[in-house]
């Protein structure tokens, strides 16, 4: 009876006799079975721990910290050479006037990524060390909304492209930033990945 009254099941089919298998949600390391000829149709793809979590976000504020103080690269045309941080765009493009544009890339760049790890570190650390911190569903809430917003990778992606450009224009040479900026990248993309918010919610419930 329970089986009529839950939502819509989902069916997937085995690899290898193609029977109907109810797709249910896995626990970490779970694996689900053919009922007919026993073949694992799906493994649990779910953390076992929010430790690998809590580490990438330490290791990624560090980072973000590295990459925003050390210059990335500097441009060298006819003589004038300019050196960049991840700051030099924000403070050219509002003093050239374009301050929402300056506002936009400095959100994006900088502060929604480093709120991001911010805010995961403050929840996932809190459930590692078993500690009820004041406002951890909040934080938890505020770490969903930045999710969509951590585009570091996205941002050292586009660095990249730009400079592809500008290499025709003058010369450009890299700085210890740059492997600050595409290490803090898989950093932030990892993190994302291993912050399991349905995890997250049972240590909070368990802590409550
Ligand atoms: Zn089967």
């Amino acid at each position: 009876m329970t089986e009529l009254s839950s939502p819509t099941p989902r069916w997937i089919s085995c690899p290898e006799c193609e029977a109907a298998c109810r797709e249910v949600p896995l626990p970490p390391r779970a694996v689900l079975h053919c009922r007919r000829c026993g073949v694992v149709v799906r493994k649990s793809t779910r953390p076992t721990s929010l430790q690998p979590a809590w580490a990438l976000a330490t290791a990624g504020l560090l980072l973000m910290v590295m990459a925003n103080v050390t210059p990335i690269m500097s441009f060298d045309v006819a003589g004038n050479t300019q050196t960049n941080l991840i700051g030099t765009g924000v403070i050219t493009l509002y003093k050239q006037g374009y301050w929402p544009v300056a506002g936009l890339v400095f959100f994006s760049a900088i502060a929604a990524p480093a709120l991001y790890l911010a805010t995961v570190w403050y929840v996932v650390a809190a459930c590692c060390l078993a500690r009820p911190w004041p406002g951890l569903h909040r934080m938890l809430t505020w770490a969903e909304i930045l999710e969509s917003w951590n585009l570091v990778p996205v941002f050292a992606l586009a660095t990249l492209v730009s400079v592809v450009k500008l290499d025709t224009l003058g010369t450009v040479t890299w700085h210890h930033g740059a492997i600050w900026l595409a290490v803090l990248s898989i950093c932030a993309f990892l993190t994302s990945q291993l912050f399991d918010h349905r995890m997250v919610e049972e240590r909070l419930e368990e802590l409550a």
